[in-house]
């Protein structure tokens, strides 16, 4: 938090100006993410409405709940021009894949999750196929995700109750996904939001880390933390906010080093300065297709693709 508290105002303002433009440097110098970040950084969007270095608030320590909601909403929609494509970073391709890519995604990468669901949904690509199946020949599939026995026990018996009570149907309603073994609201709402289109925030690590360091709310826990979040955006807007969030926070606004000198939002956020602020140094930190990397999906959304994203490997080619 060194930036913040020891340097005045002038100096802030001076090193998120630096910041701001070197967001603008960075995006001109990625082919790979130039139509969008270029969009992001036009000068007319600024003269838009966006907050400038100069005007960057102070850390909104007694900040009205109007303020908030106002702050909360700019961050949200400079977040959208930055991630224009901002999806889902699972694989899948329909309501079945999608629940049981999730509940493989605990404790591991969603990159390694892609890389390994192809092998598993060629097998049994339906809730009756992978009910039947040999617990050890799912365990060898699902080996690289981690955890891989008590995974393989959570998605069988998530296969069994969907074919037992949902007639093999993944249902549409939160009290009965969480009901399914392996299946918490997180995964509910994932769930949801990404293959019913029902409104639902995603409270996972970066989502976490992200709104505490924006201020938009001081709880713990990620019920809490839903609710909080939750009222301050329209509800129809829930699910895209979950998506730039954690874009936001995989690429840019990390757990350890988040890269403040090349964030573009810095000048709405009252943390600048709890990472790099060299503009230099906070590039060499961004990632997948804001560092010139490939991205977690080994399908993503055309989206991703038009604005110069590309596909992760498969599993064992890098
Ligand atoms: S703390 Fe995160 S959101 Fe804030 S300026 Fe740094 S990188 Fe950007």
């Amino acid at each position: 938090m060194g930036e913040q508290g020891s340097g005045g105002e002038e100096k802030r303002a001076k090193a998120v100006k630096k910041a701001t433009a070197a967001a603008k440097g960075t995006a001109a110098a990625k082919p790979a993410v130039k139509k969008a970040a270029v969009k992001k950084v036009t000068p007319a969007k600024k003269s838009e409405g966006a907050v400038t270095a100069l005007e960057a608030p102070k850390p909104p320590r007694n900040e009205s709940r109007t303020a908030l909601v106002r702050r909360a909403r700019r961050i949200n929609r400079e977040l959208a021009e930055i991630y224009p494509y901002a999806h889902p970073e699972l694989d899948f391709e329909n309501p079945f894949q999608l629940v049981v890519a999730t509940v493989l995604s605990a404790q591991t990468t969603d990159l390694r999750v892609n890389q390994t669901t192809p092998g598993l949904f060629a097998k049994y690509p339906t809730p009756e196929d992978l009910a039947a199946a040999n617990p050890e020949d799912v365990e060898e599939i699902l080996r690289p995700t981690g955890f891989f026995r008590a995974k393989t026990k959570s998605v069988i018996g998530l296969s069994k109750a969907l074919v037992e009570q949902f007639d093999g149907e993944v249902p549409g309603r939160l009290e009965d996904l969480v009901k399914l073994p392996g299946v918490g609201r997180k995964t509910a709402f994932v769930v949801l939001g990404n293959a019913f289109g029902r409104p639902g925030i995603t409270v996972d690590t970066h989502f976490q880390r992200l709104v505490r360091r924006w201020r938009w709310t001081e709880a713990t826990e990620p019920d809490k933390i839903e609710a909080a979040v939750g009222a301050l955006f329209p509800k129809s807007e829930w699910t895209m906010l979950s998506h730039h969030v954690i874009f936001h926070g995989r690429r840019i606004c990390h757990a350890r080093k988040p890269a403040c000198g090349a964030c573009p939002i810095a000048p709405l956020c009252p943390a600048y300065g709890e990472g790099e602020t060299d503009p230099e140094k906070a590039k060499k930190l961004l990632k997948y297709e804001k560092g010139g990397f490939p991205g977690q999906r080994l399908n993503p959304p055309q989206a991703y693709l038009d604005a110069g994203g590309r596909p992760a490997p498969p599993l064992g080619a890098g």
